[in-house]
């Protein structure tokens, strides 16, 4: 069972964007619930995410293009083989395949409208 608590907020937002599809109906109830409990809407989760595609990327920072995330991130036992290659792959929180090319999501002009209502209605 996933424990998602170790999870900080933005991580959570990423885990729930991308990744659960692919969950099990009870690893989604847990995700929930643990969304649930640190109170993010829909809102906060997609403010969340837009907050670090804004980011910029730093490869010496982040191992993450995409979620920014700063974590160490191990490659799983590759296809059965037995061996163990500790090249990233993919991403630990969202999912992202780094064998493949990625490039940022492009901006639509629905996000500055959405940054500035964070700013007007979440005051840092
Ligand atoms: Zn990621």
């Amino acid at each position: 069972m996933n424990d998602f608590k170790k999870y900080d907020n933005y991580e959570l937002a990423f885990i729930y964007k991308y990744k659960i599809a692919s969950y099990l109906p009870a690893t989604r109830n847990v995700l929930m619930k643990c969304i649930n409990e640190r109170g993010l809407s829909e809102e906060d989760i997609v403010r969340l995410i837009e907050e670090r595609f804004g980011e910029v990327y730093d490869p010496e920072q982040h191992k993450c293009p995409r979620c920014k995330t700063k974590k160490t991130i191990k490659d799983n036992d590759v296809a059965g083989s037995g061996s163990y290659q500790f090249v990233l792959k993919k991403c630990d929180i969202c999912g992202l395949d780094f064998t493949k090319p990625y490039r940022l999501p492009k901006k639509n002009k629905g996000n500055i409208l959405n940054k500035l209502k964070a700013i007007l209605f979440f005051p840092r």
